[in-house]
């Protein structure tokens, strides 16, 4: 999305995960847990189990217990209702956790609650390790939100750096194959036998060749005039490395220039097997 304003200003809305000037993540996920559904034990009628794996009492630890919200059929159920009253306590079975130090808790109406199939819903804050909203990455890649309400439009050198990315990590276009990044089908491939870091590398540096070619016949129409802090002038170097301690992790990097002299820096992780 953007939308020009004036002759060269231009803005998108800001989905980095990771703010290019400072190398510093943003956009940090909360971990909460928003309306995950539950069923009620057929036996006792009281402990929730998850209902997408109803072996499981709560899909994942609970952070924080003041902050578990309980729904029955849309309307919230506090846990001092008289009827639908619910407590929380330690699941003394669960032996799956990912860290030895995850606490496991179910939660456990007061009086049998015997609703024909209700629909029961939790909402709470869990850890990394199990959130589903950020997929344990502990950021997101979603639109930032602004204090004033609306999202975060970004420009410049940060605004370079999501073209880039987006170049690199979604480039498809059945019409003009030659500009597609073949990086997004590496993924979960097999490193030194289908792939080798060095394909990754060079699928890297080609998409950002290729933009950089078509940033320049762009900035040869008077009508698509750029600001020149989004513009690359020179790709200094691209990187794709093996993590030392996770054989399946790439780590690629690269590192960009504007036609202000300014640099930009690209970074991000790729799984492969
Ligand atoms: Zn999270």
């Amino acid at each position: 999305m953007s939308l020009r304003r004036g002759h060269k200003l231009s803005f998108d809305y800001n989905v980095l995960v990771i703010d290019p000037s400072t190398q510093q993540p943003i956009g940090a996920c909360d971990h909460q847990q928003s309306f995950e559904r539950y069923v009620v034990d057929f036996n006792d009628f009281r402990t929730l189990h998850y209902a997408g794996n109803t072996a499981l009492q709560m899909r994942a630890p609970i952070n924080g217990q003041a902050m578990v919200r309980v729904w029955i059929s849309g309307e919230e159920v506090f846990s001092n209702d008289p009827t639908y009253g619910w407590s929380i306590s330690v699941d003394p079975n669960r032996v799956d956790a990912v860290n030895s130090e995850d606490v496991f808790y179910q939660i456990r109406f007061n009086l049998p609650v015997r609703l024909v199939v209700p629909l029961i819903e939790v909402s709470y804050l869990t850890t990394r390790g199990y959130c589903l909203k950020c997929s344990a990455l502990g950021v997101l890649n979603d639109f930032k939100n602004a204090a004033s309400g609306g999202f975060v439009q970004i420009t410049q050198q940060s605004k370079l750096a999501q073209k880039g990315l987006k170049w690199i990590l979604t480039s498809q276009c059945a019409f003009y194959p030659t500009f597609v990044c073949p990086l997004k089908s590496y993924i979960g491939k097999k490193l030194g036998i289908q792939l080798t870091d060095a394909d990754i590398q060079n699928a890297v540096t080609t998409a950002l060749t290729t933009m950089q070619q078509v940033q320049q016949a762009q900035a040869t129409i008077p009508q698509q005039m750029m600001d020149p802090l989004e513009m690359i002038k020179d790709i200094k170097y691209v990187t794709a490395e093996i993590d030392p301690s996770d054989p399946t992790t790439i780590q690629v990097a690269a590192e960009i220039t504007t036609f202000s002299g300014t640099s930009v820096p690209l970074s991000f992780q790729m799984m492969v097997n």
